[in-house]
């Protein structure tokens, strides 16, 4: 993962950006930059600036700005160590990684993306030539794919038989076992991973092959789906089937759509939704989470989000939270698939896309929806359910909204629904377990993910974001957090607070004695947790969500400046030094620059 420090220093000397950023769009030398039409939005005069000396890019359009690795990543939706590759490429450079056998490992799982790229090629082959694969080929007819989607999609059809697959590739046992194609029986020979199933490859975002979903036939025995496990290529709590696929559209229209199974996948391209991506066998994740947005913040879900229990909610408000993401569910005709409406009614599908529910309304009409409004003591039930259902929501101004719709359609008076909304924020219920998925296409996880999560913890209204963790280390490595500790990096009024206390206090006992009780609670809840996190991957998590909300407001300033160029270069800093962050090993050196600055900009904001 970690690429030489030295080496990315070189990749960026030795890259010309007019040079990368001409791929793309036509530049044109205007006294020291050059200029150009913004290859990251529409426009038909140029506000597209590259400074050649710096290396830095800035659109006065839509305020990209960055570096030649910035520009890389955003244009090729890459991330950081795979822009710094895609550059190191074109200059000719070979990279060192920080660990020393790194670069073996690099080497090691370019073999193995070559070994799923030659078995993905040869099931796809035996999909469309094998005598045996007949049956499969009549299935995949009867559910509506044709040529061109089964050469798109790559489909494939993985044999009955023992090892076909692993004698054609020839490779060490080694290498197919950790590629998950295959794997040793008891007799310790080798033997294919996948047999008699329809193979739907599953491919990241740079086109490679990672693993495949496999779907039994229908009166074949089994599990419907058997996924690839994990392996050094395939995690499937981040594997996210279509990617590949569906990247572009998702950038072009700015929403992604996320749904369970890979036929529903194919059913939303029918339909002319090409933006559809699944999980495979999983919930969706925070890693998934983190790959979406990539490409942009508006994430429909194609599943149904209130089987997926309390628990869900809770991580959807907290993912819209922490990534500046905006969740909103698709409502379908109810006891239809993405999949059967791309069939039956691909305008219903298109029109349920473009106007998706947000989140916290499409829980609270189907809350509604079930109940009986038709008489006083169904009123207040129904009243009572969407209040649990509103009360998640982290945002007051949003639960209030919801409070005033519920007090019309219930006939309640707003003030009464508001007292009880604080009751019930009070004393949560405890949540539900989660209820399994049903359905016919949605059982994918029974072949690897058996049972159900534990439903987490109820947490108290600070959340267990970063703001917490780093409070925590306030509480039990004070020397450690001290310089994180400017009041105006927190959010939260529960976390100003604690730190208010603790910063009156000479002992942690002191301060808990004389607080108030959610902030009493709080800190004693913070010093004894456990924590499992590196304080140092805490501190530079913090810094780069205090950094991101002060580029946003060096953007908006700049936008309201007579003199926008005046930012341009802090905002380019700022971005780089962002970016460097979202690198897994992090340099203690940046996160101290970074911390300087926002020290800096708060101090004077506030002084
Ligand atoms: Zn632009």
């Amino acid at each position: 993962m970690g690429i030489v420090d030295e080496d990315i220093a070189r990749v960026r000397e030795s890259t010309d950006l007019v040079a990368v950023v001409s791929g793309y769009t036509q530049l044109k030398r205007v006294g020291q930059r050059w200029s150009g039409l913004c290859p990251f939005h529409n426009e038909k005069s140029a506000s597209f600036s590259v400074n050649q000396a710096e290396g830095l890019y800035h659109c006065f359009g839509c305020k990209a700005s960055g570096d030649a690795i910035t520009f890389v990543r955003e244009i090729e939706h890459l991330d950081f160590p795979g822009a710094v590759e895609w550059l190191a490429a074109k200059a000719g450079i070979t990279l060192r990684y920080t660990e020393r056998d790194e670069s073996e490992g690099r080497k090691r799982q370019n073999r193995l993306f070559s070994l799923t790229e030659q078995a993905c090629e040869w099931y796809h082959q035996r999909l469309r030539t094998g005598a045996d694969a007949a049956a499969a080929r009549s299935y995949l007819r009867s559910r509506g794919f044709d040529a061109d989607e089964v050469a798109r999609y790559r489909i494939g059809w993985a044999p009955d038989d023992w090892d076909q697959l692993v004698r054609t590739l020839k490779a060490s046992h080694d290498d197919l076992e950790a590629a998950g194609l295959g794997f040793l029986n008891r007799r310790n020979r080798l033997q294919d991973f996948f047999r008699g199933r329809i193979l739907f490859p599953i491919l990241d975002e740079r086109d490679r092959v990672i693993g495949f979903g496999g779907r039994k036939l229908p009166d074949a025995d089994g599990p419907k789906y058997q996924n690839s496990r994990d392996n050094v290529l395939y995690n499937k709590s981040k594997a996210l089937y279509a990617i590949n696929w569906a990247k572009a559209d998702a950038v072009a229209s700015d929403q992604i759509v996320v749904c369970e199974g890979y036929t529903d996948v194919i059913g939303f391209s029918r339909a002319g939704i090409p933006r559809a991506v699944a999980t495979c066998g999983t919930a969706l994740t925070e890693d998934h989470v983190r790959i979406l947005k990539r490409f942009t913040r508006n994430i429909v879900l194609a599943y149904d989000a209130d089987e997926a229990g309390q628990s869900a909610a809770e991580r959807v408000y907290a993912w819209e939270a922490a990534h500046d993401l905006r969740f909103s569910v698709l409502e379908l005709p109810a006891g239809s698939d993405p999949d059967d409406l791309a069939r039956t009614d691909p305008d219903a599908l298109r029109s349920a896309v473009e106007h998706p529910r947000p989140f916290l309304e499409f829980r609270v009409t189907r809350v509604l929806g079930a109940a009986d409004l038709s008489g006083p003591e169904g009123r207040a039930r129904a009243a009572e359910s969407a209040l649990e259902v509103i009360a998640e929501h982290p945002d007051p101004l949003v639960r209030d909204q919801y409070v005033m719709e519920l007090a019309d359609t219930c006939r309640i008076d707003a003030t009464q629904l508001r007292v009880r909304l604080e009751d019930v924020r009070r004393n949560p219920r405890p949540p539900e377990p989660e209820r399994r998925r049903r359905g016919p296409d949605r059982d994918q996880d029974r072949g690897d993910d058996p049972g159900s999560r534990p439903a987490p913890p109820r947490r108290p209204p600070l959340g267990d974001g970063v703001e917490r963790e780093v409070l925590r280390l306030a509480v039990n490595q004070p020397e450690l957090a001290a310089p994180f500790l400017e009041d105006s990096f927190f959010r939260h009024p529960t976390a100003r607070a604690a730190l208010d206390q603790l910063r009156r206090n000479d002992t942690l006992a002191q301060a808990v004695e004389d607080a108030p009780p959610e902030v009493a609670d709080l800190l004693t809840e913070l010093a004894v947790e456990e924590s499992t996190s590196e304080p140092g991957d805490v501190l530079a998590r913090f810094a780069s969500e205090v950094g991101r909300r002060e580029l946003a407001e060096l953007e908006s300033e700049a936008r309201a400046s007579p003199d926008p160029l005046a930012y341009s270069d802090v905002v380019a800093w700022l971005k780089v030094t962002l970016d460097h962050l979202r690198h897994p090993r992090a340099e203690v050196e940046t996160v101290t620059q970074l911390l300087a600055f926002l020290r800096d900009r708060h101090q004077h904001a506030r002084g």
